[in-house]
């Protein structure tokens, strides 16, 4: 379907935003399937303590759509997309079952205290069903809240949201911690962040880049640990890829580190070799 815009007098066409729109709509349109048919699965990026790999505290699970028609598609390009429609739903509650399964199966095999971190989209976290589902799951499965991480963004958090609140008061009471993803990059009241049950602080992989760009990226780096260690929150820095970053993440006693420099995303069974080896 073509697009058209008025302008002046007369409509013109737009390659680029027909394009998008067409890819759009055959997302919405292979989703259903991809969901009844599972071409999903999930893979884990462990985040290390101390800039040595053998640290492993906590892992991120990270979705990937394999598609026999569309092929590989980002999650970072059908995430936004499934969230504007009930389909997140559906897929939120796949990957909370397929962690916890994950969990329940090879929890002898994972270092001990492990904690495992959870994407939430905003539309997840305001659903009125999530705790009394979680809780279901957590019980089939049983595994417990306090081996999760859920991440949320700045994009979720909305103070006047009563259910969101409500849901992350419950979830935070049975032991769930809470991360806040992407910080930085968001519009953020930073008077709400005293307010919510957070213990993590994750800063966007963008600041992480510019380290070493520029004194005053440095600076700015250095004032998010700073702010976040005076809330009392962890930090973690995301998207690190370079020596020079974790040392100069490590002097800022920066907790955690997690980027293609110790572990790209894998599946869990090639993850599992490793911890047998180390
Ligand atoms: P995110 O939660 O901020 O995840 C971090 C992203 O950075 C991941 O991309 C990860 O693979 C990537 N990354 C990690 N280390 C490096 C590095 O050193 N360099 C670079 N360039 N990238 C690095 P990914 O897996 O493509 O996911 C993109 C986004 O999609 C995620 O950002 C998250 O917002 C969303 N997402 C992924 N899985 C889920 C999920 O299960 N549920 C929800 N709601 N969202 C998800
Ligand atoms: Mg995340
Ligand atoms: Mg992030
Ligand atoms: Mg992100």
């Amino acid at each position: 379907s073509a697009k058209t815009h008025a302008r002046g007098n007369y409509r013109y066409y737009s390659p680029r935003l027909t394009k998008e729109n067409e890819r759009r709509q055959q997302i919405l349109s292979t989703l259903p399937a991809a969901i009844r048919n599972n071409y999903f699965r999930l893979v884990y990026q462990p985040r290390v303590s101390g800039g040595h790999p053998s640290h492993v505290h906590s892992m991120e699970a990270l979705l990937r759509w394999q598609d026999p028609v569309m092929g590989i598609v980002s999650p970072g390009e059908f995430i936004p997309i499934a969230e504007q429609t009930a389909l997140i739903s559906d897929i939120g509650y796949w990957v909370l079952e397929e962690v916890f399964a994950m969990m329940a199966h090879s929890q002898h095999q994972l270092p001990d205290n492990l904690s495992i971190s959870i994407n939430l989209s905003p539309k997840q976290l305001e659903d009125l069903h999530l705790v009394a589902t979680i809780t279901g799951l957590l019980g089939q499965y049983g595994v417990r809240a306090s081996q999760f991480e859920l991440e949320i963004t700045e994009y979720s958090i909305s103070s006047e949201s009563e259910a969101m609140m409500d849901n992350m008061r419950a979830l935070s009471n049975m032991g769930f911690k809470f991360a806040l993803d992407d910080f930085g990059t968001g519009y953020s009241n930073l008077g709400i962040l005293q307010s919510l049950p957070l213990n993590v602080l994750k800063v966007d992989i963008t600041f992480i880049r510019a380290i070493g760009t520029s004194i005053k990226s440095d600076e700015l780096v250095r004032a998010i640990l700073k702010m976040g260690h005076t809330l009392g929150l962890r930090v973690v820095a995301e998207g690190v890829e370079s020596a020079e970053q974790v040392v100069f993440l490590s002097a800022l006693d920066c907790e955690e580190l997690q980027g293609y420099y110790f572990f790209k995303p894998k599946p869990i069974e090639e993850l599992l070799e490793r911890f047998k080896r180390a």
